[in-house]
């Protein structure tokens, strides 16, 4: 099943909360919606290849009933919504939610908005919407000519209530972004010279050796793009694994590093106060997700249409753990680059 919803223009994006209940009033239009994205001239049988108007059901608004051989179509197979006994409308208000607002929300302030009755559903719903803001990240970025790629890396975390800001309980976190140019004439901030973000990578990192340092270079950044790093030991390998490396001397000057990794280090900026003042911090053991998800809407800042059905899956699908995968520990949240090579 292999849906380009992503370029679609009868595919609208609400624009605004008014134009949003206007669409998905109710179930239904959500099941109409779906089945829009999948059959874009109308509903095909996958059991039996037959092209004719289905049989629908009001009380089940999310099958279609094949008139010829009498098989079901579910319309949320392969979506993050498969097999859940969520309406479909509480689905489409969650992705809603999660796409267009900046930055996000906690599962409570979730569970109030969709008003939920359990805060497990609320949360289940979340983690499932955000396993799929993984999904189409995780290609190399780079590789474009006369542009570069800032890579470096910073310490977050570590306030637990009551213990300070050990750095015992901080996590190591890389990152590589683009770094390009607005075109000469339009409006451009001086300090930064017209440059501006890209695409971003962010990984958890076990420690700040060549392995891993280096390591995450190669799964998040294309070989031959040119990489500005500071000059700590651990980048040095890089010209040898296939980059164009330049390291700025720092001398722990944090000037020179504004001057040379302004953007990485905005990013870096941005990221700790999303992680500190929306998740009141977050354990190590989760960052991984939530780096996941600053990647996602950072990489969509300007496409929240594309956001909305990204998350629900509609534009291809995502695994998505269900609620007993992540309490058990067995669900892995996927890392944002080095998979699928
Ligand atoms: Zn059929």
């Amino acid at each position: 099943m292999t849906m380009d919803v992503l370029q679609r223009d009868d595919l609208r994006f609400p624009q605004s909360l008014p134009e949003f209940q206007r669409l998905f009033p109710d179930d239904a239009a959500c099941a109409a919606y779906l089945e829009k994205a999948r059959w874009s001239d109308g509903f095909v049988c996958p059991h039996c290849g037959v092209v004719a108007e289905p049989f629908r059901f009001a009380n089940r608004p999310g099958i279609l009933r094949c008139r010829a051989c009498l098989k079901n179509t579910g319309l949320t197979v392969g979506t993050v919504m498969e097999r859940s006994h969520t309406p479909l409308s509480t689905w489409f208000w969650a992705a809603y939610l999660v796409a267009s607002q900046t930055p996000g929300m906690s599962a409570v302030q979730f569970q109030r908005q969709l008003g939920l009755s359990r805060y497990e559903t609320a949360f289940g719903i979340l983690h499932k919407l955000r396993a799929g803001m993984v999904r189409p990240d995780r290609d190399w970025i780079g590789a474009v000519p006369d542009q570069h790629v800032e890579v470096d890396e910073t310490w977050v975390g570590g306030r637990t209530r009551g213990e300070g800001r050990g750095v015992h309980h901080k996590t190591l976190v890389a990152a590589a972004v683009e770094v390009r140019h607005r075109r000469p004439g339009t409006a451009q901030d001086k300090r930064k010279d017209g440059r501006y973000a890209g695409r971003l990578r962010l990984a958890v990192v076990p420690d700040r050796s060549a392995e891993s340092l280096a390591g995450f270079v190669e799964s998040a950044v294309a070989p031959g793009t040119l990489v500005i790093t500071d000059d700590w030991s651990a980048y040095a390998s890089l010209r040898k694994r296939g980059y164009d490396h330049h390291a700025i001397a720092e001398c722990g000057d944090p000037e020179v590093a504004e001057e040379f990794l302004p953007i990485i280090h905005l990013v870096f900026a941005n990221l700790k106060t999303w992680l500190n003042g929306i998740h009141h911090g977050v354990s190590a053991k989760h960052l991984q997700a939530y780096l996941n998800e600053f990647t996602f809407r950072f990489n969509r800042r300007f496409y929240p249409f594309n956001s909305f059905r990204s998350l629900l899956g509609i534009a291809g699908d995502a695994a998505a753990p269900t609620y007993a995968e992540l309490y058990s520990g067995d669900w892995e949240h996927p890392t944002c680059c080095g998979h699928g090579r």
